[in-house]
């Protein structure tokens, strides 16, 4: 087993984060129609236990990949 290498919070160095989702309908109208489409957004970001500071997935796995670059530098 290997050292485990963690994503970290920014501001604070936490590791624990909870999921925080949001959902919206967007509404919007369709050209010579009386119809309105929708689109549904289901966001999630993820919070930091202490500080409360939100990231995306896409931050999150952005930084994870970083990490893993990192590593095979060092090899
Ligand atoms: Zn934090």
């Amino acid at each position: 087993m290997g050292q485990g290498h963690y994503f970290e919070c920014k501001k604070c160095g936490n590791k624990e984060f909870r999921p925080v989702y949001s959902f919206c309908l967007r509404f919007y109208k369709v050209n010579f129609s009386d119809d309105l489409l929708y689109d549904k957004i289901n966001e999630e970001k993820f919070e930091c236990t202490k500080c409360n500071t939100k990231y995306t997935r896409e931050e999150i796995q952005n930084i994870l990949q970083q990490i893993k670059q990192q590593r095979k530098g060092k090899d």
